[in-house]
């Protein structure tokens, strides 16, 4: 009923609009527009026309003639013949003109509801993906924030918008941030636009996690970047865990090996130690007899030697399988190694409220190193770190990286737990050695062999403000091997 209303609603504008001309007429003398009858009437048919379109324009139109030709009957003459002849093609355009505007106002309205709709319907799909978005100015100002978004950063969009997004980020990203936003204005060089990337982001309770961040540009008369953002943590939790089964296994496999070989040891190393027994034994009855024969006692406890290195050697053949693994070097980004190892080792409520401070020598990012082993090592020193902190009210890890004078980069971790034991600082690298109630004491020890596999060196020492640091380094990738 309402529609069918609004649908003959013109026409009776256009009904109502010359009513109003005839009672403005019949209320002002004739003398007034006698020169001009029909200036009323156009007046009608624009404002019928600009509201109704063209056919409610075209009825007013044809009333306004109609009403004129009436008036003129007793006498028409050339004069009204001319006034009509001017009237009928501009009521006609103008009614036209109306209804091209209407048409076009139409149009403006439906283009605009249709770009509601659809801003509507991508606003719901982008509340819903889980994956946040962020959109940021070239000035690094935070643009717009959905749903995910906030429930990732646990900022809101009205916190967030305004604010520059370093916010999202740790140190040393967070200070930096600006200088690689104009950076890439300054060069257009891409860095992580169009690339995904796997980085660290920075909650509003300043808890840190691992994020798969994509970047796009967009280019108007400013621009805008657009990040799309994954929360890693749930699948770096499935990771850490199969890693830790893993290595479990693996350390499983090993000893249980190791309780195979341990009687072909104890064969093998009751040998040399008979011999060396047997030697010793007869070196002592040569020296006891009543002329000494000096050359044949040198001779026999020489050949004892030569048993006990054996010996040596045969326990180093054990420690070098428990340890050892296939060494699979090559040239890798060592800021890289950190971030995934820290995004790895930083899930499950132990580490939520460890801080981390990367202090990395880009210079010096190239190492030549085999990566699963490594990152085996910082696992081990990061883990480690995270339980020395578990009760300390300060959780700070710092991983930094330089140069040392022997073109081997050094890579410390520094942390703010309960720092090395006496009893166990000067066999922390022995196997079996540990402090920890579930500890296997073994993680160091594999630690040091794999350094050792790489020609580095690992060392720990406690920090004189407390805590702990754990040293080691790696040969640098130099230019040839980057060749
Ligand atoms: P586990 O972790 O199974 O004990 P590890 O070989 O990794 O075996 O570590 C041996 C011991 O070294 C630990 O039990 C602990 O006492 C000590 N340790 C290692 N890292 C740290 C650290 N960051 N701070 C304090 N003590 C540490």
């Amino acid at each position: 009923m309402c529609r069918e209303f609004r649908r003959y609603l013109p026409y009776l504008v256009a009904f109502g609009a010359m009513g109003v001309v005839m009672a403005i007429r019949a209320a002002i003398p004739d003398s007034y527009y006698h020169n001009s009858p029909f200036l009323l009437g156009l007046g009608a048919v624009v404002l019928t026309s600009i509201y109704g379109g063209a056919l409610p324009g075209l009825l007013c139109a044809a009333l306004a003639l109609v009403i004129e030709v009436f008036r003129w009957a007793p006498a028409f003459g050339p004069e009204e013949l001319f006034n009509g002849a001017l009237f009928c093609p501009l009521a006609i355009a103008i009614a036209c003109g109306g209804g091209w505007l209407r048409r076009s106002r139409a149009r403006g309205t439906a283009a605009v509801e249709h770009l509601r709709e659809r801003e509507a319907h991508l606003q719901s799909i982008l509340d819903t993906v889980p994956d946040a978005m962020v959109v940021i100015d070239e000035r690094g100002v935070i643009q717009s924030f959905s749903k995910a978004a906030e429930r990732m950063f646990l900022w809101t969009a009205g916190e967030a918008i305004g604010r520059n997004v370093s916010t999202l980020m740790p140190s040393p990203d967070r200070e930096a941030h600006n200088s690689y936003l104009a950076r890439y204005l300054e060069t257009g060089e891409h860095r992580i636009i169009g690339k995904g990337r796997e980085v660290l982001g920075r909650r509003k309770d300043g808890s840190i996690f691992p994020m798969e961040l994509h970047v796009g540009e967009t280019r108007s008369h400013r621009y805008y970047f657009t990040g799309i953002i994954r929360d890693l943590t749930a699948r770096n939790e499935a990771e850490a865990r199969l890693r830790e089964l893993q290595s479990e296994l693996t350390h499983v496999a090993r000893f249980s090996a190791m309780g195979e070989m341990a009687s072909t040891l104890a064969h093998e190393l009751n040998q040399p130690l008979s011999a060396i027994a047997n030697y010793l034994k007869g070196g002592i009855l040569l020296l006891r007899s009543n002329e000494p024969d000096l050359p044949k006692t040198i001779d026999a406890i020489d050949k004892a030697a030569d048993q006990a290195l054996r010996a040596g050697q045969i326990i180093h053949r054990l420690r070098e399988f428990v340890g050892r693994g296939e060494i699979d070097k090559r040239i890798e980004s060592l800021s890289q190694l950190i971030d995934e190892a820290i995004a790895l080792t930083l899930v499950g409520p132990k580490s939520a409220g460890v801080r981390i401070q990367r202090d990395l020598d880009p210079a010096f990012d190239a190492v030549f190193a085999d990566r699963v082993q490594i990152q085996q090592v910082m696992l081990n020193l990061i883990r480690n770190s995270v339980d020395a902190m578990e009760h300390t009210p300060r959780q700070e890890l710092a991983v930094s990286t330089r140069l040392t004078d022997d073109d081997f980069v050094l890579i410390s971790f520094t942390d703010t737990g309960t720092g090395l034991r006496q009893e166990v600082s000067a066999r922390l690298f022995q196997p079996f050695i540990t402090t920890k109630p579930h500890g296997m004491g073994v993680g160091l020890s594999i630690s040091r062999e794999i350094i050792k596999g790489h020609g580095g060196r690992i060392w720990a020492e406690n920090n004189p403000a407390g805590g702990a640091t754990f040293h080691f380094t790696l040969p640098l990738a130099t230019e040839l091997e980057h060749a």
